[in-house]
């Protein structure tokens, strides 16, 4: 029995309607019926209240500290519809315990592993009918906690809400699978040394926006961080994992020390390349190593990836005074091949040889 208590929502989407907007799902713009939602507060009380309530608008007091001071963590993770017609999602221990990590962080309070999975479990099953079936399309779990409490003094908050929406989607960039281009930003960093660059939080995602922007206005689609430190070494997009397949098919990838964020999709696919007995190495990359690499050759194919988008091939790589194709500009072999291995692993169509799959339904 789930422990969290139902409250349905009175008007649930007809069934034609919730049909006609899973068909053509656009990331992050469509929400399911419900919520799961935990409430916390300090002295004793801890988690509890563990509800799945309609989904819908909160009340917050305009005083409510996330609005002021960004204590904010989030994740995010997907549920596949598999051909069985088991529902699953990918790893999601991993995903529970990178949620605590990033809460000791910001100075939350570190959700049970149990109440984290929990929750993904008993929101997909009430609102199992928005998973969709289409290839390529799953329902994106977006679980995350913020201070609740109405109070503008600084100080960690004394209530914390904790949520997990779904959006059912289909492919994340507009376009479908083509390389995307990157804008190296010189400028601006998303994090440095003993900041929260690690910690999967809003706050991060503010100081990238800019960038972002600044990348629109080159034409590119996405934006790639350097070491705020040197500013010359790669470190990763505002929301992706960032390598390198060099000719001979070795893997290159900054480590992830303190100011990269742990992807899960990074450490799956570097898995995947090691079982092909590929070379993986984990070392600080630099700008101009890259750049001269991808002139030269030696650096064959970038990729980036995230849970959203998976595996995204790189053509492109422009900066200040730089304007480089990566190969031939199309997407390479090995990272379409490993877009290939880690979604059908998802999907149920390839073998689990690791156990990262986890039935929700
Ligand atoms: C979420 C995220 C990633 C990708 O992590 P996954 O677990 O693979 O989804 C990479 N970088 C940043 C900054 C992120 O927030």
């Amino acid at each position: 029995m789930s422990r969290f208590a139902l409250d349905p929502n009175p008007s649930p989407l007809e069934a034609c309607e919730r049909a006609a907007l899973i068909q053509a799902p656009a990331f992050g713009t469509v929400f399911t019926d419900h919520m799961a939602q935990i409430t916390w507060q300090a002295g004793g009380r801890g988690w509890h209240d563990h509800r799945i309530v309609p989904y819908g608008p909160l009340q917050l007091m305009p005083a409510t500290s996330v609005l002021h001071y960004a204590q904010e963590v989030f994740e995010g993770l997907k549920a596949y519809r598999w051909e069985d017609g088991s529902i699953r999602t990918f790893r999601p221990a991993a995903n529970a315990e990178r949620f605590s990590r990033s809460a000791r962080r910001l100075a939350l309070p570190e959700l049970p592993v149990e109440d984290f999975l929990d929750s993904l479990a008993a929101l997909v099953k009430v609102d199992q009918a928005w998973v969709p079936a289409e290839p390529g399309t799953s329902l994106y779990l977006r679980p995350f906690m913020f201070a609740s409490e109405p109070f503008i003094g600084v100080r960690a908050a004394h209530e914390v809400t904790y949520l997990v929406i779904a959006s059912p989607v289909g492919a994340y960039f507009k376009g479908g699978l083509a390389p995307v281009s990157i804008w190296v930003d010189q400028t601006y960093h998303r994090a440095g040394p003993g900041g929260t660059g690690a910690a999967k939080c809003g706050g991060n995602y503010a100081a990238s926006l800019v960038s972002q922007e600044l990348a629109y206005a080159h034409g590119c689609e996405q934006v790639l961080f350097l070491d705020a430190a040197t500013s010359t070494c790669l470190e990763e997009l505002g929301g992706m994992n960032v390598a390198l397949v060099m000719a001979d098919g070795s893997v290159v990838t900054p480590p992830t020390s303190g100011t990269i964020l742990e992807g899960v999709t990074r450490s799956s696919l570097l898995q995947l390349v090691r079982d092909r007995g590929l070379t993986v190495t984990e070392r600080p990359v630099e700008l101009a190593e890259a750049l001269a690499g991808i002139k030269a050759g030696t650096v064959a194919e970038v990729f980036a990836c995230g849970t959203a988008a998976v595996v995204t091939p790189v053509g492109r790589l422009a900066g200040e005074d730089f304007d480089l194709t990566v190969g031939d500009g199309r997407p390479g072999a090995l990272t379409m091949s490993l877009r290939q291995e880690l979604t059908d692993i998802q999907y149920g169509r390839g073998e689990d040889r690791h156990a990262w799959t986890h039935r929700l339904v």
